[in-house]
């Protein structure tokens, strides 16, 4: 069992203790049921009085009284009827225990500290050892399985650890992310925008949340164009037929935008932007001496994702991939996914991101219905993944059904300042699409050859990029990637000339400043940089103009005092260049 399902097991057996308590104290509730979710677990209750948020520390000291009894799982297999005495008046899990026994699944009751609960197993073996912290977290209204039309029960969240330290370190985390959150720090920042004349996930990108998406995108096509890739560009529609042919029509089925043409010729929004750059690829037969032939291409994708699972840019509809796309022979993969993955790390550098965790994301074999493609052609492709990791030395794991429906993948995790996990880059091999659409060189003895496409996107989709960058730094941008770098305060009317000299001497040397001229005080221009999180602010007045010299904070508070204007020129020119994190 690995640490992550143990967490799912001590979570679980907490929802159990929660219900536990949740019995004693309120005797006519009743009890629904209890499982692990993401960071915690929940348990829906019918009680008959309003619980709220302010009853959870009542009920949280009733389960540190229990725990200490729970030391032993005991479980039994029990037939229908005997399920339903032992929950009399219960008609949730009544309907649950019929449910069941319609399936004909064995039906199973778990004991312990004298709490008996409907369960399917998955808890840890000594409770009362093993559950070092818990916390309910909150209380919410969810209807009985899921559907509006039952009854609205009560929900309790909570959440539990195997060690206090590991809980407070949660909170902790939990605070300074809502502080972090990006939908309020891209409003703040004025990063993008949403309208609803628009519409609900197709966000906006202001001039300063645009300037920072083509830094980024800047630098990553920096990166690629010295290792042979070129830029396409393609349409953002196609023909129905384009995406039956490439697996994506299946696949994609209820998140395709359709467009249906006055000639009722049937469109759709593009979901992915293989497809268009496999006809790139074919427009010619290609001779072995072109091969490989690298297409990188930035554009927006578009999945109709559901209303109600829209949020700010982590989830939309309108989707900017800076998506890549390397046609080679078999053997030139190597050379290509080591290339891929230099890139990959040179840019996780330059944004503060430098250990990536490497996953080997591989099919299920007990799910081939959701990939293309035999068993034996995704152990060869995986194999040939697993090798060139080995090969270079890669720490990695394996992760099985992670894989995309026509290829094995190497996926990089990043782990942003809060110690939260986030997908980034990825590096996907595939031989279906090739085969789909007929892709092949001509090879040494004159004759078709099948070739290999390798799928590469370095921030993945820039919205959820964004939103990840946004939080990692808390809107503080190293200093290359902030929309302005230096503002200059003048401490007067009379300073102004002066700082407008100082702006254009710094804008001449490719620095992004500003002017704060409004009339204001010294420290309200301050505080109002610093929330904006502009990494400088060079201050001007008598003793500045008369020495030709300007007065540097940092946005942190960093006090650096007087300074001539070229050094500090010349400083922050070269930190902008190489990318440097710190100020
Ligand atoms: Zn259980
Ligand atoms: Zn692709």
């Amino acid at each position: 069992m690995n640490d992550k399902e143990k967490l799912q097991n001590l979570r679980h057996t907490s929802s159990h203790l929660l219900a536990a308590a949740v019995m004693e104290l309120y005797s006519d509730a009743k009890r629904t049921l209890g499982p692990a979710i993401e960071n915690g677990f929940y348990y829906d209750f019918d009680f008959t009085e309003a619980v709220s948020e302010n009853d959870l520390a009542k009920i949280e000291d009733k389960m540190h009284e229990l725990l200490p009894k729970w030391t032993e799982f005991t479980h039994k297999t029990v037939s229908a009827d005997e399920a339903k005495q032992m929950f009399a008046g219960n008609e949730y899990k009544h309907e649950l225990i019929d449910d069941f026994a319609s399936k004909g699944e064995d039906l199973t009751v778990y004991e312990c500290g004298g709490f008996v609960d409907l369960c399917k197993g998955g808890h840890v073996d000594n409770p009362a050892e093993e559950i070092g912290a818990f916390k309910l977290m909150s209380v919410a209204g969810a209807y009985w399985r899921g559907d509006e039309n039952n009854k609205m029960l009560t929900r309790i969240y909570g959440t539990a650890f195997s060690t206090q330290k590991e809980l407070d370190d949660y909170l902790l985390m939990l605070e300074e992310s809502k502080k972090r959150d990006h939908k309020l720090l891209g409003k703040t920042l004025d990063l993008f925008t949403f309208s609803d004349m628009v519409g609900g996930g197709l966000p906006l990108w202001t001039p300063k949340g645009t300037l920072m998406r083509n830094l980024l995108d800047d630098f990553v096509w920096e990166l690629r164009s010295a290792k042979g890739f070129e830029k396409v560009e393609i349409p953002h529609v196609a023909k129905r037929e384009l995406y039956e042919t490439s697996g994506h029509w299946t696949k994609f089925a209820d998140e395709l935008f359709h467009i249906t043409t006055r000639e009722e010729h049937e469109f759709v929004m593009k979901p992915m932007n293989c497809p268009h750059h496999t006809q790139i690829f074919a427009r010619f037969p290609h001779s072995y001496r072109d091969m490989p032939q690298r297409f990188a291409n930035t554009t927006m994708v578009y999945r109709d994702e559901q209303s109600g699972e829209l949020s700010g840019l982590s989830r939309v509809r309108s989707i900017t991939q800076d998506d890549a796309h390397v046609f080679c022979r078999e053997e030139q993969v190597h050379d290509e996914v080591v290339a891929i993955w230099s890139i990959i790390k040179d840019f996780y550098k330059g944004v503060g991101f430098e250990d990536l965790t490497i996953s080997l994301s591989m099919h299920d074999p007990d799910n081939m219905e959701a990939y293309l493609g035999t068993e034996e052609q995704w152990q060869y492709s995986e194999g040939q993944l697993r090798d060139i990791l080995e090969q270079e030395g890669a720490e990695f794991f394996e992760a099985p059904g992670e894989a995309a429906f026509y290829g094995p993948k190497i996926d990089f995790i990043g782990r942003d300042s809060l110690g939260r996990e986030w997908q980034v880059a990825t590096i996907q091999l595939d031989r279906f699409m090739p085969n789909r659409f007929g892709l092949h060189c001509i090879n040494e003895e004159g004759e078709k050859e099948q070739i290999v496409m390798i799928h590469c996107a370095i921030m993945g989709s820039i919205e959820r990029f964004m939103s990840v960058m946004i939080e990692h730094f808390g809107g503080a941008f190293p200093v290359w990637l902030s929309p302005v770098q230096v503002v200059v305060i003048p401490i007067s009317e009379k300073h102004v000339d002066y700082a407008d000299d100082t702006a254009a001497h710094l804008t001449e040397a490719g620095v992004r400043v500003e002017v704060d001229d409004k009339d204001e005080t010294m420290g309200n221009k301050i505080r109002k940089a610093q929330e904006l999180k502009v990494p400088y602010m060079l201050v001007v007045g008598d003793k500045e103009m008369e020495n030709n010299t300007i007065n540097v904070r940092t946005r942190d508070g960093d006090q650096r005092g007087e300074m001539d204007i070229d050094s500090f020129t010349n400083e922050i020119a070269s930190k902008i260049v190489q990318k440097l994190l710190d100020l």
